[in-house]
């Protein structure tokens, strides 16, 4: 929620990029630096509202649904 602290540690782990406030760095497809690896939410941003969340979500799994066919997985 606003305020709190961003836990973005896992995707930090996981090799992704962070801001100066710890949001995940994500492209305009949710995609972090790492190939396959999506964030979305508060985790990503400060507009920290379920109706982004859900938007957010949205963009990945439009993305991830083409980078499954495209990797014919
Ligand atoms: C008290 C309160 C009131 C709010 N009121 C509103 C409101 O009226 N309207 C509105 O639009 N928004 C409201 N919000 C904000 C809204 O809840 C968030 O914006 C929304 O839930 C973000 O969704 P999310 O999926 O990004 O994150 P979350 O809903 O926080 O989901 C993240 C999930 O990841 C899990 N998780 C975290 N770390 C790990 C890990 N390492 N391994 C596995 N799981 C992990 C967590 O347990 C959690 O279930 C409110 C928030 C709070 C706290």
């Amino acid at each position: 929620a606003m305020g709190c602290t961003i836990r973005s540690q896992l995707g930090l782990d996981l090799g992704a990029t962070c801001d100066e406030l710890g949001n995940l760095v994500v492209d305009a497809h949710q995609r972090t630096v790492v190939p396959g690896l999506y964030a979305a939410g508060d985790v990503v941003n400060e507009i920290n509202q379920i109706a982004v969340a859900f938007g957010h979500a949205s963009i990945a799994a439009t993305d991830m649904h083409n980078y499954l066919d495209d990797t014919k997985c």
